[in-house]
């Protein structure tokens, strides 16, 4: 079997292929992985550096809006795991071609070789930011839920859900949608609250917490996100969509201090400064249907998988160190 993954080499999709190539995916456990990553400043082939030595691993640098590359790649692939994206709200505020680009036209680009060379399955892992967003109090996002995305990043990533979906339902393609919430663990690059405030911490630096600090986000470790998508790519009914949440919904104002308190460093340590524009007020998912069809739990704690984050970071200054310069 060969499975693609896009964005192999980004936070989530490496995690994905250095756990499918150490067996904790039982229906991938002979599998030839193909990874087809651009490397933009998020991708990183020391991401892979734990399995690079693995005869099941191929590596291919490009662009997913390449159609010649893109058809080549995709040529005898049972699986398609898409996650390659531009992946950062804040920096699709500051100029979003680039996410329309790689988020709308590099799905299309894909879905089309998907569909010309008969893919068995095209897994397309999105975000529950296409939700938009709740107020305190509303119930957690269930799969119907009509999709209101604010910002250009989540809008784009909406266009290709629809996109994919609609392929399925034109031409047939075995396609899944999974909406995964805020993920944090290792690897993940230090532009995000999480491995951002925790490398600042590390350096002695103040952390920049937006507004009031009370946005909420439904955190979800990257090993249980991972797990997730690779239930939906063995089990996943074709057409559908599922929500992979963490369940554990927190403000940032409390992440901020989880943080601090682990690192023995006060309040003092925090800046507040002027919110992101159109900042979700909190996101909450519904995983009612992936736990009942595909026996979908998340597993990692909060309070084990925050403080394993931490300590890789702590422990891998030379993976961090220079993207931070
Ligand atoms: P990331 O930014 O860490 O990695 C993205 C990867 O895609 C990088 O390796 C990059 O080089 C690659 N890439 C970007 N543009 C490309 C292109 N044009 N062609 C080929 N490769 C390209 O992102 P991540 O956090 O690992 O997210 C992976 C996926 O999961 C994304 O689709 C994202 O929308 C989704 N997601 C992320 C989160 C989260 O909290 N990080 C939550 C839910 C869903």
């Amino acid at each position: 079997m060969r499975i693609v993954v896009t964005g192999g080499a980004g936070f989530i999709g490496s995690h994905f292929v250095r756990q499918a190539i150490k067996g904790h995916y039982p229906g991938f456990s002979d599998a030839e992985l193909v990874v087809l990553d651009k490397l933009t400043y998020a991708g990183n082939r020391a991401n892979l550096a734990a399995v690079a030595d693995s005869p099941r691993l191929r590596f291919v640098e490009g662009d997913i809006c390449d159609e010649r590359l893109v058809g080549e790649s995709l040529r005898g692939a049972e699986l398609v795991v898409h996650f390659a994206a531009e992946s950062h709200v804040d920096r699709s505020i500051a100029g979003a071609e680039d996410f329309i680009r790689t988020n709308v036209l590099g799905t299309h680009t894909l879905l089309n070789a998907a569909t010309e060379s008969g893919v068995g399955k095209f897994v397309h892992v999105s975000t529950d930011e296409v939700y938009g967003s709740l107020e305190g109090g509303e119930a957690p996002w269930a799969e119907e839920e009509a999709l209101k995305p604010n910002s250009p990043y989540s809008a784009s990533k909406a266009s290709a859900d629809l996109l994919a979906l609609a392929v399925h339902r034109t031409h047939g393609l075995p396609v899944c949608v999974t909406r995964g919430s805020n993920t944090y663990g290792p690897h993940q690059y230090p532009e995000k609250i999480i491995p951002l405030f925790v490398t600042n911490l590390l350096d002695a630096r103040k952390v920049p917490l937006y507004g009031d600090g009370e946005n909420v986000r439904d955190w979800l470790h990257v090993d249980d996100h991972c797990r997730g998508i690779a239930l939906v790519a063995e089990g996943g009914k074709p057409g559908e969509v599922y929500n992979v949440g963490g369940g554990t919904e927190l403000t940032n104002r409390e992440v901020t201090h989880r943080l601090l308190e682990f690192l023995g460093v006060d309040q003092s340590m925090v800046e507040y400064v002027p919110d992101r524009k159109a900042h979700d007020r909190r996101y909450a998912m519904d995983i009612t249907k992936i736990s009942g069809q595909l026996g979908y739990q998340p597993a990692v704690t909060w309070e084990k998988g925050l403080a394993e984050t931490i300590g890789w970071y702590a422990a891998h200054r030379e993976w961090w160190e220079p993207l931070k310069q």
